[in-house]
């Protein structure tokens, strides 16, 4: 099992003989759900893949490249100030006594300031990623994935998930929510497309657990898309379909949507994973970034895959 830690050696997966890729199965705060396709897309990934997938200065879809208004900020009177400033790892963030200074050529797209701190400005200075933004990265995540199935050997790589304890947000985050849906049990499966569409598709089946964000969000009813509304406040109060990386994934031949669930005696329940309580992840993303030299040009302009199309159940 893969994290979206920074730490993991990428080189060490290529030279694997074969993989299981063990996932937990749950919302997540970018991904909508992380399953099987994310857990190698960005967990697989070398530190380099994970920015690349992010599509961090991707020159349509990056988040350095929305909507900036410097003119709103209160400057270094703003209590918040020191927070705007000092997780920037290349120093690209300014605030002076009457504003803000963003250096759009110096930030290399990390997401911290502009996803941790400035969507919290009470002044509204960032606007935040758009759901076009999102997409494509759900869309990327699925690329990478490809490219993780293609380095090992479609006929050497497994997938189990785990659809258990399935809160809103992901494992990484220092915190934890109540699971939106009952536990699902362990889906297991040769194609990480149908793996995953299978948990979402079981997802939809199923009555959402009371006093948990699937009531907040009114998706407690079997047929409604649990993940797309109650990932709505990390989207920046957007709602991101769920189905944008299976789609994207069936789109580009990584795996099929098609399936068949053969159901199995439910295995013994195992112990829960314990929360994570080191630093805080920005702090981790803050090193790695460090460490990577950035160039735009990676990115084509385009999606491949229509917009449209990744948003369709
Ligand atoms: S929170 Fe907003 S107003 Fe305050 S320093 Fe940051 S950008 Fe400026
Ligand atoms: S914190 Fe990250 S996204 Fe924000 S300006 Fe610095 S490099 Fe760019």
């Amino acid at each position: 099992m893969y994290a979206c830690s920074p730490h993991w050696k990428a080189d060490w997966i290529a030279e694997a003989d074969a993989s299981i890729v063990v996932s937990h199965f749950k919302g997540h705060p970018m991904g909508v759900t992380g399953g099987a396709i994310k857990n190698m897309g960005i967990g697989g990934m070398s530190k380099r893949g994970k920015y690349v997938t992010h599509l961090s200065r991707h020159p349509k879809y990056g988040p350095n490249r929305v909507g900036f208004h410097p003119e709103k900020c209160k400057g270094s009177a703003c209590p918040k100030a020191v927070s705007c400033v000092e997780m920037c790892p290349v120093e690209a963030v300014q605030v002076t006594k009457t504003g803000i200074i963003w250096d759009k050529e110096a930030c290399a797209g990390c997401h911290i300031h502009c996803f941790l701190a400035w969507i919290q400005c009470p002044e509204g200075v960032y606007e935040g990623a758009t759901e076009e933004s999102f997409l494509a990265f759900n869309a990327a995540m699925a690329d990478s994935a490809w490219a993780y199935v293609k380095a090992l050997g479609k006929d050497r790589v497994g997938f189990i998930n785990f659809a258990v304890d399935m809160g809103p947000v992901c494992d990484c985050l220092p915190f934890g929510d109540q699971p939106i849906i009952p536990n699902l049990g362990a889906f297991a499966s040769k194609d990480p497309v149908a793996v995953d569409r299978a948990c979402l598709d079981m997802s939809m089946k199923v009555q959402g657990v009371v006093s948990s964000a699937a009531e907040d969000f009114r998706v407690l009813e079997p047929g409604t898309e649990k993940f797309t509304k109650t990932a709505v406040p990390t989207m920046g109060g957007m709602e991101v379909s769920q189905w944008a990386t299976v789609n994207a994934g069936a789109a580009i031949g990584l795996g099929s949507k098609e399936y068949e669930l053969v159901k199995v005696d439910p295995a013994p329940v195992g112990a829960h994973r314990p929360f994570y309580k080191g630093h805080h992840v920005a702090w981790f993303v803050k090193r790695s970034f460090t460490e990577i030299a950035t160039d735009p040009k990676v990115w084509k302009p385009d999606l491949r895959i229509p917009l449209e199309r990744l948003r369709k159940p």
